[in-house]
């Protein structure tokens, strides 16, 4: 069996090899090319063919193409597959399978550090440092075990946040309209305002969806307490960034902790050095010391990485040979 692996990064290279030592009878070749009307005809011999969500595939030719090559599937190695046209899968026989989660723990790791990293106001320090002031001024801090964290949204990921802080002896309050049994140990379920109202850290884990749309807007940041610590982890269009420049700037809220932000696309994971970055947003928040910015990592580490590369690669394995995914995606019913 010979397998193509569109789009492929070079920190994936060391799982396939041993992916494919663990799997003995099949290839896996790999290349850099998103699967497009161009490229399509590099999978012709191939049994099965694997992306990521970055690779948008909204013309019927490479479905066409893709059936007339008897493949019967495309594997997302990412979550989203808003960039893959259903309908005109599903017509060319084409099964699209994701990864639903790579490691929630991961993104979780990363709100604590950016949470910890602005607790300790080791912005401030560092940027003393740089200068060799190494003055004490304001950076006495709070310790995590006194304060409240308020997650909105503690699906997969917010409960592995959940479980983090609690770890930490923090008070855990979150807000989701599922309320999952398994966390009452761990969290205490509140409303949405509670959670704004009385959290010392604010944490953000729900889907981008038409109801959390810039669900954290002027409002809602004027309710935090001014000491709060918020952090967006999730999606950047869930808050209105305006409103977070101006909540900080008028000091609403005490720091922010940001790893999504809006238009995000084509800037995180690019290199800006050399040339001005396109996000007026993105350029005021790296300017203030009570702000930590990450670039979209939160989900980025080995396990990850793994789990990303060996979770697609099963799902393909297990449409090629004729049986069914638990990560397929259905075309959504219509009326
Ligand atoms: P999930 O579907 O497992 O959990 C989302 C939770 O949010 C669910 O429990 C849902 O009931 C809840 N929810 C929905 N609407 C809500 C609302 N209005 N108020 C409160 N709760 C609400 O999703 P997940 O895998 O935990 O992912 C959470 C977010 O993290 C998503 O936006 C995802 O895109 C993002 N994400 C970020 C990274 C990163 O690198 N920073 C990595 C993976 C996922």
């Amino acid at each position: 069996m010979k397998l193509l692996m569109f789009n492929s990064l070079e920190d994936e290279v060391d799982v396939i090899k041993q992916w494919e030592k663990d799997h003995p009878g099949i290839k896996i070749d790999a290349n850099q090319e998103t699967i497009t009307p161009e490229t399509v005809d590099l999978a012709k011999g191939y049994d099965g063919v694997l992306t990521q969500q970055d690779n948008l595939i909204d013309d019927p030719v490479v479905y066409q193409k893709l059936h007339s090559f008897g493949i019967k599937q495309i594997s997302l190695r990412t979550t989203g597959y808003e960039t893959i046209d259903l309908k005109e899968a599903a017509a060319n026989d084409i099964k699209i399978t994701n990864v639903p989660a790579y490691s929630p723990r991961s993104v979780s790791e990363l709100v604590l550090a950016h949470t910890m990293w602005l607790l300790r106001h080791l912005n401030v320090a560092t940027q003393r440092e740089s200068h060799n002031d190494f003055t004490w001024d304001n950076l006495q801090a709070r310790e995590i075990h006194e304060l409240t964290v308020g997650i909105i949204g503690a699906g997969k990921i917010g409960s592995e946040v959940a479980r983090v802080f609690k770890a930490l002896g923090a008070n855990v309050i979150a807000a989701d309209p599922i309320h999952r049994p398994e966390l009452n140990s761990v969290l205490t379920y509140v409303d949405h305002q509670t959670v704004f109202e009385q959290a010392d850290i604010i944490t953000m884990h729900t889907p981008l969806l038409d109801s959390t749309y810039h669900m954290v807007d002027q409002d809602v940041f004027r309710s935090m307490k001014s000491s709060a610590i918020f952090i967006n982890a999730s999606r950047g269009a869930v808050v209105d960034t305006s409103a977070l420049l101006l909540a900080l700037k008028n000091k609403e809220i005490a720091a922010a902790g940001v790893d999504t932000i809006e238009n995000e696309a084509n800037i995180f994971s690019k290199d800006f050095s050399k040339k001005q970055q396109p996000n007026q947003w993105l350029d005021e928040l790296l300017k203030l010391d009570n702000v930590t910015v990450s670039p979209h990592i939160g989900f980025y580490t080995d396990i990850a990485v793994k789990n990303m590369v060996e979770i697609s690669l099963a799902d393909a394995l297990s449409i090629i040979n004729g049986k069914h995914s638990l990560h397929e995606i259905r075309l959504p019913i219509e009326d």
